[in-house]
Parts: structure tokens; C-alpha cells; sequence
């Protein structure tokens, strides 16, 4: 962590970072599947999801239902209601699949609540996510949550660092963020106010990494990395015992 003074609250990103972003293959698999259920083609509904992330994550194609529908609509096709059923369950079913966080996960993020700090999430993510919130083990860890598809911007716009920050009744300066760098969430975190630190866990393929740097336009980091959240509250410790120095 760089210099400034210890935060007092925690806001972590979700995606790559708590939980796996799932990979290319496993996505478009889903989508395939999806695209059969509202009878369009299955490579180019797979584009078509990936082509509409940054709009789905804005949340300006409405809730999933309505997406998919707005989706199957540029192929011509107007889908009935069971078929939007059909693909929605899929899709939420991956998610569910991706929001089980580790065993790990969940007991450090109990260990960084019982030393006092705050913490908070901040996802770029479509409807789904806040869809299946509740369902998470990980709700219960979190006091905030701030999705982009229900304020409508995406990181790295300050509006969610300071949404973030004043939901947890702290100062961004107060904050420390954690990240593993998409869509440029960590600079944008420090421009915020915030400190960031990176974590890099997910060891993924090479095709998926090329995913998220078209998706998310990933940046490159100089800053402090971790590798496994379980080293977190024992950096923070340190952090702190130096301050006291
Ligand atoms: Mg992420």
C-alpha cells in the first residue's frame, strides 16, 4: 500500500477479484444454449452479448428479461415469454454458479469485519448480479453495495468510488480498494481519493485474457499486488503497526 493514512473501511471489486469472472468457453456455452431457447443464431448472440456488455453494464437495456428480448429482437425474432424464461435461467444460473465465493474468501472478509473495518463492493456488472445478490453468501459479508447497472455508470467514473465511500459513511481517502485492475478501477479508485492495491488471482486462459482486455480494457499497475486475500489482513496490520512507527 502506498503512504496515506490507514483506511478505516474496504471496497473491494467483485468479478476476478472475490469471485471467477467464468472463462470465454464456459460464457459462450451459456450463450450458445441461450440463443437455442429464443431460436437465433448461436455464434452471433454470443457477440451480441459480448458486443452489448458496456450497455448491459450501464443497465440501459433494462432489466434481463427486457435485454434478452432487445438482444433476440436485432435478429429479427420477437421471443415469447417462455423462451426469455428459458435463456434468463441459464444465465442465471451461471451466475449463481460464479457468485459461491471460495471458503477462503468469505473467512477473511469475516476477519477484516471483526478488526472493525467497513467494507464495501463495487461491480461493473449487468442485472443479474444485484438479481442474485441476496442469494450470495458473500451479501452478508458486505454493509455496501454499489452495482453499475442501477446507477448507470461504469468504473472508472467517480460517481461509484464516492457512492461507495459516502454509503459507508467514510471519505474516499478512507478507503482502501481492491481490484484486479479491469477497466481501469484501480487508477480510477486513486483519482477517486482512494487507495488501491491489485489482487491477481484467477490463472486463466489465453483466450479469455484477451476477452477481458477487449472487454474491460485492462491497464497495466505498478502498484502494490497481492496474490491471495488471505494475505490481506495481515498486510493491514503491518500497514498499521508502521504507521505507528
Ligand atoms: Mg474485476
Amino acid at each position: 500500500m502506498s503512504a496515506g493514512k490507514n483506511p478505516s473501511a474496504i471496497v473491494f471489486d467483485l468479478y476476478d477479484t472475490l469471485v471467477p469472472g467464468g472463462s470465454r468457453a464456459v460464457r459462450d456455452g451459456v450463450s450458445h444454449a441461450m440463443a437455442r431457447d429464443l431460436g437465433v443464431d448461436p455464434e452471433a448472440f454470443a457477440e451480441a452479448i459480448r458486443d452489448s456488455f458496456d450497455a448491459r453494464c450501464r443497465g440501459t437495456l433494462g432489466d434481463l428479461h427486457q435485454t434478452l428480448f432487445h438482444l433476440a429482437e436485432q435478429f429479427g425474432t420477437q421471443p415469447e415469454r417462455a423462451a426469455l424464461d428459458a435463456a434468463a435461467e441459464r444465465r442465471l444460473e451461471l451466475h449463481r454458479s460464479l457468485l459461491a465465493p471460495a471458503t477462503g474468501v468469505l473467512e477473511t472478509l469475516g476477519r477484516l469485519r471483526r478488526s472493525g473495518y467497513r467494507l464495501g463492493l463495487i461491480s461493473d456488472c449487468s442485472a443479474e448480479t444485484p438479481m442474485l445478490w441476496r442469494e450470495s453468501a458473500l451479501a452478508k459479508c458486505f454493509d455496501v453495495t454499489v452495482f453499475s447497472c442501477e446507477i448507470r455508470a461504469r468504473k472508472p467514473d467517480r460517481a461509484l468510488y464516492r457512492r461507495a465511500a459516502a454509503s459507508l459513511g467514510v471519505e474516499p481517502g478512507d478507503c482502501l480498494y481492491i481490484g484486479d485492475g479491469a477497466s481501469d478501477e484501480l487508477a480510477g479508485a486513486e483519482r477517486a481519493g482512494m487507495t488501491a492495491l491489485k489482487i491477481s488471482v484467477e490463472h486463466i486462459d489465453a483466450r479469455t485474457q484477451t476477452d477481458r482486455r477487449e472487454l474491460y480494457g485492462v491497464r497495466s499497475w505498478r502498484g502494490r499486488v497481492i496474490h491471495d486475500i488471505a494475505d490481506l489482513p495481515a498486510l493491514l496490520e503491518k500497514a498499521a503497526g508502521d504507521d505507528l512507527n
